[in-house]
């Protein structure tokens, strides 16, 4: 396929893989920030092929594993009742809350609906005048602008009822809560190329001053993640930290500054509690006063669940790249994507699933070579 399979070359991944050797004194543990990235990496077995002082953390990029568990059991509660249509995306339908998913609320009644995109939702409401249509709009940078003009429109167009239930983050303070956390062990960044194709990078550059720490904004083909380990690897190896741009072909300094003008229209900086890290300041988007007509939270009088989290899941040791999902007592065990006992095993980008899908029980290092998993993985492209 054109501008997919010349990024999946084996011969040219391996040659990537000799440079980053050639260049490496020291161990570097390195973050990728997106899930991304995360599947690609265990898919195509890129970190299989790095040297060993190269340890490759996966981090808390998964939207659907860092919703908190209380914005599933709100979602719950709004989609029991039989005035609403609840719209959302696939993923966030097996994701547990504390008593059920989304699915189980479906499988009583409910009416639950996936939608592909926000806009969707409200040409539902805009059909639906007598029912309550609800859009869980998750995720990071990426899926705000579209969430922004689903909002943006049912303002202009008057559609009243049409709500959003909100919770999304942002990359950089999460980066820098991963950073300031005692158990840190990162020292370079793979940033996500999706977020900073919407955001730009001009927020990562006071990170990585202050933190001394490499970011290379990167994309999510075997091919894009090597060469953002190249260069980050070859500034830490020169003791230099600053945000560098591999994934050229999509991200500009500045980003889409339209989308970013959407996002600063709708969307205010909130607080916001993410799954496994906890509240993280300034870290979150809510409506703007403008728009908080359209809040579910207020809408629905669910505004005030607080709920704690399961202890046996260990996601937030995973989602700060403490540790790697086949480390998790539960993994493969008590926890599968048949009956996932945390959001990273349910979403089609967390860790923990990305794992279990592409290695199974294996908890050691064997080496697969990347050619064998490329093949691999055209031929499940293929079925
Ligand atoms: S394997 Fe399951 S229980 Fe363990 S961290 Fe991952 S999602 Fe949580």
């Amino acid at each position: 396929m054109k501008y997919i399979d010349e990024y999946r070359d084996a011969a040219a991944a391996r040659r990537y893989a000799e440079a980053i050797a050639q260049i490496t004194t020291h161990p570097w543990t390195l973050m990728e920030v997106c899930g991304g990235q995360t599947h690609a990496i265990v898919k195509f077995g890129v970190d299989e092929l790095l040297p060993p002082e190269i340890t490759l953390v996966h981090g808390p990029g998964c939207p659907v594993c860092v919703t908190p568990i209380e914005l599933i059991d709100k979602a719950i509660e709004i989609a029991a009742r039989p005035d609403v249509i609840f719209c959302s995306f696939g993923d966030m339908l097996r994701v547990p809350g504390t008593g059920g998913d989304l699915l189980s609320v479906k499988a009583a009644g409910g009416e639950v609906r996936i939608v592909y995109s926000p806009l969707d939702a409200l040409t539902i409401a805009r059909e639906s005048p007598g029912r309550q249509v609800v859009f869980f709009a998750v995720g990071f940078e990426t899926t705000a602008p579209a969430n922004a003009m689903a909002v943006y429109q049912a303002r202009r167009q008057g559609i009243a009822n049409f709500s959003v239930l909100v919770s999304h983050v942002l990359v950089p303070p999460a980066m820098e809560a991963i950073l300031a956390s005692p158990d840190n062990r990162v020292q370079g960044f793979l940033a996500a190329g999706h977020v900073c194709t919407v955001m730009g990078y001009t927020e990562y550059e006071p990170i990585a001053r202050q933190h001394r720490v490499p970011i290379v904004v990167t994309g999510f083909e075997p091919l894009d993640i090597l060469q953002g380990v190249f260069m980050c690897i070859k500034q830490l190896e020169h003791g230099r930290a600053e945000v560098e741009n591999q994934y050229t072909r999509s991200v500009r300094r500045d980003g889409n500054t339209s989308a970013r003008q959407l996002i600063a229209e709708v969307f205010r900086v909130v607080p916001r509690k993410w799954r496994g890290l906890g509240a993280i300041p300034r870290s979150g988007l809510g409506l703007a006063e403008e728009y908080q007509f359209y809040d579910a939270e207020q809408r629905f009088g669910v505004a005030d669940y607080t709920v704690e989290e399961a202890s046996e899941c260990i996601s937030g040791l995973v989602l700060r790249g403490v540790k790697k999902p086949h480390e998790c007592p539960a993994f493969g065990v008590r926890c599968t994507p048949e009956r996932p006992l945390g959001a990273p095993m349910v979403s089609s980008e967390g860790a923990c699933a990305a794992y279990y899908r592409y290695r199974g029980m294996r908890s050691d290092n064997a080496s697969f070579s990347t050619a064998k998993n490329v093949a691999n993985a055209k031929k499940e492209e293929n079925c």
